[in-house]
């Protein structure tokens, strides 16, 4: 079966084209700057990237573009749009509903609409992008693939914030958590590597990309995870500031009367983190290069960072009591020894040994880069959200197809 995998944000269509069962990425692209002059669509095969610059003024045109450049015949992989077997959705607000993935229907379509407000910035785009998947491929069956959905094993003391309780009743205030792709993708690949069964693997996964987020994994499940009600709490990230104290929100606005509710909220996803502090990038490759060229900023940035990671891993080996292993994924996670050194240097203490010589080797491949002594292993693991939605895609779609 061939799988297309769609993950639509605002302006942006990306997308990967599997065959499944074997995994094989056939194609893959983004489609940029959607309804404006600059419209773009980089598609990428075996090998081979093309550049597609036509105007594009919406979602549904985007998707019958993809489509086309899929089907083509200089640079398609496909002959028919008929071979595409199923449409999986990245979505990332499932709420308290959805505990894994299912196939869309109009029901389904209603629910995620109905948590646009806890994600206001990310369903909305994930709904045009399955509303215009539809429509141009009406007889397919699509899937939809929840970023919350792998924490909603979180149990009820950890995911309850400490305020009245009617706000959890009347509006849902609780924590949710984000990446579950990604951080379910990495706990399987960890108990393989672990030789164990799933349902015995403690793991702590830290996805540190431009959002960053560390979940703390117990029998294959998760049981509690940095981020919140949305991707805000945590870590500090690459523009977000991660965990504040709640009245420094108050404080400011009673300083400055011309910040609006709308201006902070800009300021604490947009301008804060690793390109508030540094005041240079929200690029780690950028600010670890200023940081060796002696920016004492891009220093205190790379410190604030790792700290609060190292602070989370630590607490999450308190809640664990036993961590098989501790990972590292995503751009940051993946690519960048340094920060891996910095977070866990401090954890010497709880047993943790970090091989430096096994950190520092280039390599894109999952590895072990813990000492023999170390009391955890410590994974470095390339994720794959795409992969991973195509596979739930492929399991459903394949179910009901019988
Ligand atoms: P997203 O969360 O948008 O998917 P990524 O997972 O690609 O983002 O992570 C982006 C971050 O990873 C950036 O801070 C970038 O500097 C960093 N990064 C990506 N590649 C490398 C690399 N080879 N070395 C160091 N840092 C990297």
């Amino acid at each position: 079966m061939i799988v297309l995998v769609i993950n639509c944000g605002s302006s942006s269509i990306k997308y990967q084209l599997f065959r499944m069962p074997a995994n094989e990425v056939m194609a893959s692209g983004i489609l940029e700057c959607i309804g404006t002059e600059e419209s773009a669509l980089t598609h990428k095969t075996l090998g081979n990237k093309h550049l597609i610059e036509q105007k594009i003024s919406g979602h549904s045109e985007g998707m019958a573009l993809i489509l086309d450049t899929l089907v083509d015949e200089k640079v398609g992989v496909i002959s028919e749009i008929s071979e595409i077997g199923a449409v999986g959705h990245r979505v990332v607000h499932g709420g308290e509903a959805y505990s894994g993935s299912v196939i869309l229907d109009d029901n389904v379509i209603a629910t995620i609409r109905d948590f646009s407000d806890l994600a206001p910035l990310h369903n909305p785009p994930n709904l045009i992008g399955i509303e215009a998947a539809s429509k141009v491929l009406p007889e397919v069956i699509q899937v939809a693939v929840f970023d919350t959905a792998f924490h909603q094993s979180i149990p009820e003391k950890a995911y309850m914030y400490a305020l009245p309780y009617e706000y959890y009743e009347k509006y849902q205030v609780r924590r949710y958590g984000f990446h579950g792709t990604s951080h379910h993708y990495v706990t399987k690949r960890a108990a393989s590597m672990l030789e164990k069964s799933l349902d015995k693997t403690n793991v702590i996964t830290c996805h540190l990309g431009n959002g960053c987020s560390i979940t703390a994994v117990k029998g294959g499940k998760s049981i509690d995870t940095s981020m919140g009600l949305t991707p805000l709490e945590g870590v500090a990230m690459g523009t977000r500031s991660g965990d504040i104290d709640p009245a420094i929100v108050f404080y400011l606005m009673s300083k400055d009367e011309n910040l609006t509710i709308e201006e902070v909220n800009n300021i604490l996803n947009k301008k804060s983190g690793l390109l508030g502090i540094s005041g240079i990038s929200n690029d780690m490759r950028k600010l670890v290069a200023e940081a060796e060229k002696g920016s004492a900023r891009a220093q205190l940035a790379l410190d604030v960072y790792a700290y609060k990671i190292r602070k989370y891993v630590g607490s999450y080996m308190a809640v664990l009591g036993r961590v098989d292993a501790i990972v590292f994924t995503g751009g940051i996670g993946e690519n960048n020894p340094f920060i891996r050194t910095e977070i866990l240097s401090g954890l010497g203490a709880l047993g943790i040994q970090i091989n430096e010589e096994a950190n520092n080797a280039p390599s894109s491949d999952e590895r072990d880069i813990a000492t023999e002594e170390s009391r955890s292993h410590i994974f470095v693991i390339p994720t794959n959200e795409e992969g991973y939605i195509a596979e739930e895609t492929f399991i459903l779609a394949d179910k009901k197809d019988g």
